[in-house]
């Protein structure tokens, strides 16, 4: 208590000295890595040699190739072969690199609105609208869509994007454990009959926000349920698809599609480019009020870039391809591959004694590591072998709950998932992570 604003500030940077010079100095090699190729089945990490403690590195100039497991390149669209790469290059020629605007001045394009249609009609909702981030999809549009007097219930595990506009939005915001229904439940109840008369109703308007699939934790959110839910507390639903879209569903339609609820029952459907379609920016789908309101409110179309046309074409040419709207199969195939190798990589593991969390079908697959330091020595020891995994720990999960979080790919083969199999399971004995 006694302490001083001066006092804190100079304890956070020792702090940061500290762990820069004696913690991250010696564990940095599994974190920041640059890639020097598409982050497609195999990529390149570039070799370097830490010299000093002021996070700059040197480079070796040397590269590895490794089997990546890290990159949410779901579909196998971020190969930089093929039909989606053509398209891009050409729709570099055409209209450049940048837009070097916001979709309100001059940055919007005929090919926006080919893909604005493209994506209501894949996600299947009337109307869409697409920005340049991911990020900002969430943390701007939240903002336009709530405010004071608002009720946000969101899921504890909710990604930072969504953490960030629930908070920007000034709305009040409460947290419910987990894909817990219950819980859930419990606030909802709670928010509209509490200490209210029957008639009143204390909130302008309650949102619950979740996710398709968890991307740290491989789970699904138990739609029906929150449908059946919003529906008896009137309440909307905002569901972001980031590492669904695409990667989830007979036909690659998201969450909705594999637990069969009706589109129309989600209120706002947001998701990303960045995984499934091996781009960039993000979109929101919804009913075409919405849609004109967020065209005008959402900071993201006012005062941000819009979605770069070779970006925007890459997204085009693979949701086509997805759709089987180019006349091929190809979309169908990468879907089942990409839900055969989940199956098959999660079921491997379970086998071995691994514990792995999340549901059978989705691509995230988090192994358990434990303990902190198991960490960097499974990144280490897979790198050896010449696989790349993302590995994460304390505060990205509970400080008991480090893990390794692989993410699968229709570019991976049987032969490639047999070998980092092979691996992972060494690596498992070494480090005893097993049951
Ligand atoms: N939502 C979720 C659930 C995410 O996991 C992410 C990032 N992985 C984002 C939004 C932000 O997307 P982007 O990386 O495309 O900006």
């Amino acid at each position: 208590e006694a302490l001083k604003n001066e006092d804190l500030f100079k304890m956070n940077l020792d702090f940061e000295m500290f762990f820069t010079r004696n913690i991250y100095r010696r564990i940095r090699d599994c974190w920041n890595r640059p890639i020097a190729s598409a982050p497609g089945a195999y990529t390149d990490l570039v070799d370097r040699v830490s010299d000093d403690c002021n996070w700059t590195f040197r480079y070796t100039g040397t590269k590895t190739n490794c089997l990546n497991l890290g990159s949410y390149n779901y579909l196998g669209f971020a190969e930089n072969t093929g039909p989606c790469a053509d398209a891009a290059y050409q729709s570099t020629l055409d209209y450049g690199a940048g837009t070097c605007s916001p979709a309100r001045e001059l940055g919007t394009l005929d090919v926006h609105k080919k893909l604005e249609a493209l994506v209501a009609r894949f996600v299947g909702k009337p109307a869409a609208l697409v920005f340049g981030m991911g990020f900002a999809t969430n943390s701007m549009n939240i903002p336009a869509l709530m405010g004071k007097g608002c009720l946000i219930v969101s899921n504890e595990l909710n990604h930072a994007s969504i953490v960030t506009g629930a908070k920007l939005s000034g709305a009040t915001v409460k947290v419910f454990k987990h894909n817990s229904v219950k819980s859930l439940e419990a606030i909802l109840r709670r928010a509209v009959t509490d200490g209210q008369p029957r008639t009143h109703r204390p909130w302008r308007k309650i949102l619950i926000l979740v996710e398709g699939v968890y991307s740290m934790e491989g789970s699904l959110a138990p739609l029906p349920e929150i449908v059946q839910l919003k529906k008896k507390y009137k309440a909307y639903v905002y569901l972001d698809e980031a590492h669904s879209i695409g990667a989830m569903g007979p036909t690659g339609r998201g969450v909705c599609e594999y637990w069969g609820v009706d589109p129309a029952d989600i209120d706002i459907m947001m998701g990303t480019f960045t995984k499934s379609f091996g781009a960039a920016g993000g979109y929101i789908a919804a009913n075409q009020d919405v849609i004109n309101y967020l065209r005008g409110a959402s900071h993201s179309t006012t005062y941000a870039a819009s979605v770069p046309a070779p970006v925007a074409q890459q997204i085009i040419t693979s949701m086509t391809i997805i759709m089987g709207d180019d006349g091929t199969k190809e979309g169908e195939k990468r879907v089942a591959q990409l839900l055969d190798n989940s199956r098959y990589f999660r079921q491997r593991l379970t086998e071995m004694n691994f514990i792995v969390y999340g549901n059978e079908d989705s691509p995230v697959v988090p192994i358990l590591l434990y303990e902190p330091g198991k960490v960097t020595s499974f990144s280490r020891e897979l790198l050896k072998k010449k696989i790349a995994v993302v590995v994460v720990g304390f505060p990205a999960t509970s400080i008991v709950e480090a893990r390794a979080r692989i993410c699968l790919s229709a570019s991976h083969t049987r032969d490639m998932l047999d070998y980092a199999l092979k691996e992972i399971n060494e690596v498992g004995d070494l480090l005893l992570l097993k049951k």
